[in-house]
């Protein structure tokens, strides 16, 4: 039988140290490694999975379909490996998750029984499941505010701790009822602050943010005071960029994209007129994107579609080295890796075949601008996010043999619960986090050999969680 222990997750989008300590976190930050590319999608769902963006299928908001010319939208069901509150769920043990991409629609969380969800700030409706609470909770389900550019700067950080005090009657609520094991919980609030004002990164004009941070902070203590364990983590950190890198305009003077600069500029006018809500923004980028895609691509043999997944598709694989090379020559470029060679798992083909890391200091866009390079100063993510958890069975002062990685998280949650955790997880226990005395310093990992029940890891379907009931 598990143990019915109480563990709350606390998820600060992009929070880096800075901002973290700004929240009011006054405990040991750890360095917190993301997913590469440090981007909000494959990054949240390798938190919930504990694996790679290639096991769990997730690269960004946008799919592509690289046969069809086709760019459409992520969902919940393109997750392709059981989350943590699924895996929670089989052994009877009730989860709320709260504001995590990739949950809606709700069809998509294959096991939900024990289960209440809130839909994220991306999905195209604010929802709650089961129905029932989403008739009981509507006046606090309140939609996000996406529409910055319209508020204006002085404006818009009202707007953010108006829908954040709203929001926080139910999450108040939820956390209140007191019948979960698990309490996921994510606030975008750290990461929309820090596009919009990266002087917060610096510790200037930080008074614009702390009305809404001291919300979060306030939760925060009483989520504490409930639970055996609290993690704070985020998905990815945040710099400051100075420059943005026009990728396909580079690749375009490498001859990997040909294009008509007079139709290139009717597709940009196109895509600078778009409102820049950032709901839309998500939605309206795939439909804009793939015109200006679907544009590229007709005549590219190598194309980036979203760039701050870093990635490049290759439509002739044969090409991959050249476009390599080509793009390793500049100086704004740190690295060049082939996809393959840093992620392993069976959804490769939905994965970009490129990712292109760039050097501190320097942001991607994929427009056709006709130059290069520009000079700008904007928040951007990164890849150091961070990391700190509390409990009576926890460390004051923990050191970490390596540092923890987005991938740590699902097994560490297990191991809590004394749960069996899947053999090709991509992360590990942390053991470093349990005072020595406790019972979790000294009962040993139990991990499951999936090919011993004759799970491949491949499309998990509900024949996989009949095995999975048995396994747990
Ligand atoms: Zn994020």
């Amino acid at each position: 039988m598990p143990s019915p222990k109480k563990v709350v997750i606390i998820g600060l989008d992009g929070a880096n140290k800075t901002t973290a300590r700004l929240v009011g976190i006054d405990t040991e930050l750890h360095d917190f490694i993301s997913t590469i590319p440090p981007y909000t999608p494959p990054s949240w769902t390798s938190i919930l999975t504990g694996v790679n963006p290639a096991k769990h299928g997730i690269i960004g908001w946008q799919k592509v379909d690289l046969e069809r010319n086709k760019v459409s939208l992520f969902t919940s069901l393109d997750v392709k490996y059981p989350r943590l509150s699924e895996i929670l769920d089989i052994a009877n043990l009730k989860s709320v998750l709260i504001n995590l991409p990739m949950t809606y629609p709700f069809n998509g969380i294959r096991k939900r029984e024990n289960t209440i969800i809130i839909s994220d700030w991306a999905a195209p409706k604010q929802a709650i499941f089961p129905q029932k609470l989403e008739e009981k909770y509507r006046e606090y389900l309140i939609d996000p505010p996406h529409e910055w550019a319209k508020y204006g700067k002085k404006e818009y950080p009202r707007r953010v701790k108006e829908y954040t005090e709203t929001r926080m009657n139910l999450y108040y609520d939820l956390l209140e009822r007191d019948d979960w094991n698990l309490y996921f919980i994510v606030f975008s609030e750290t990461d929309w602050f820090s596009h919009i004002f990266p002087e917060i990164l610096e510790g200037e004009n930080t008074h614009i943010v702390t009305p809404t941070f001291k919300l979060i902070r306030e939760f925060i203590e009483t989520a504490k005071s409930m639970a055996d364990f609290l993690f704070i983590v985020s998905d990815h950190g945040f710099e400051v960029k100075n420059k943005v890198f026009y990728v396909n305009e580079v690749l375009a003077e490498n001859g990997f994209i040909r294009y008509n600069k007079t139709k290139a500029r009717i597709v940009n006018i196109i895509k600078n007129n778009v409102p820049k809500e950032i709901l839309n923004k998500v939605l309206t980028k795939a439909g804009k994107s793939a015109s200006v895609v679907s544009y590229i691509a007709q005549k590219a043999d190598a194309f980036m579609v979203e760039p701050a997944n870093w990635g490049i598709y290759v439509r002739d694989k044969s090409q991959t080295p050249k476009v390599k090379n080509a793009l390793k020559k500049y100086d704004e470029i740190f690295d060049v890796i082939e996809f393959k060679l840093l992620h392993k798992g069976p959804y490769l083909k939905r994965m970009p075949d490129l990712i292109v890391i760039p050097k501190k200091g320097v942001e991607f866009s994929h427009e056709l601008k006709g130059k290069i390079t520009e000079k700008t100063c904007k928040g951007d993510h990164e890849i150091h996010g961070v990391f700190s958890v509390y409990g009576e069975q926890v460390k004051e002062h923990i050191e970490f043999e390596k540092l923890p990685r987005v991938y740590d998280i699902v097994p560490t949650v297990l191991h809590i619960f004394g749960l069996p955790i899947l053999g090709d997880i991509d992360g590990k226990v942390l053991g470093e986090i349990f005072e020595e005395t406790s019972e979790f310093a000294k009962k040993k990992p139990k991990y499951v050999d999936l090919s011993y029940y004759g799970i491949k890891q491949e499309k998990i379907n509900q024949k996989h969680f009949k095995k999975l009931i048995k396994i747990i």
